[in-house]
């Protein structure tokens, strides 16, 4: 039976390393697939991953159509087992829809990655529908750290030095920490909720914690 799966975890935990694995799992198994991204951190139209590796993929925009694409496929005699979709949280809520039929109409295995909530910690709509319809959801084991040593779960983005929270839900950044522009990071919940960046991990001592309230009321 085909299965509608998604992928999840912070920035910097393997997911697109993963989704070249599955790539060469699967047509290791003489499975014919075809894999899609969307805003890759390259910049063209591949699936790249930090520690190195990159495939080809096409670039979804919001007018492309799975269903209508995986039909002509099928019409064209095209064998398709599998299809591989990263960065799924730029994708739209329709796209989410048209890969959930796929698999039930035409038994064709898709396999998602992406990030589960923006710099607001708040879900990305097409992640919210693929949430809803997937089949499995599964989290990945590898965990990146906030500055401070706690497990980073949190997406931050820096604007010149500073932490923000309001702006458009995408705003393509660097994922390298510095000091000018727009960069992401992985931070804690108690970071995220302070706006406490590496870039101003020197103001932490000034944030007084609960029990050292001078004036208690
Ligand atoms: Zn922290």
């Amino acid at each position: 039976m085909a299965e509608l799966t998604f992928f999840t975890g912070p920035m910097n935990c393997g997911k697109s390393t993963l989704a070249l694995q599955v790539d060469h799992t699967e047509a290791s198994a003489g499975r014919s697939g075809r894999l899609f991204t969307c805003l890759d951190r390259s910049g063209g139209a591949s699936i790249t991953s930090r520690v190195g590796l990159s495939s080809p993929a096409t670039d979804v925009d919001p007018d492309f159509d799975f269903w209508a694409w995986a039909q002509a496929e099928y019409r064209l005699g095209h064998a398709l087992d599998y299809v591989i979709c990263d960065e799924v949280q730029f994708y739209t809520r329709p796209h989410i829809d048209q890969l959930a039929r796929i698999v039930d109409d035409l038994g064709i295995d898709v396999y998602c990655f992406g990030i589960t909530t923006d710099f607001r910690s708040e879900l990305f709509p097409p992640v919210a529908r693929l949430i809803e319809l997937c089949d499995r959801m599964e989290t990945l084991p590898i965990r990146p750290r906030c500055w401070c040593g706690a497990w980073g779960t949190k997406n931050a983005r820096v604007k010149d030095g500073i932490m923000v929270t309001e702006g458009a839900q995408v705003e393509v950044g660097d994922t390298e920490s510095g000091g000018v522009g727009v960069h992401y990071e992985v931070v804690c919940r108690r970071h995220h909720r302070l706006r406490l960046p590496s870039t101003r991990a020197g103001a932490a001592h000034e944030v007084p914690l609960p029990f050292d309230d001078p004036s208690p009321a």
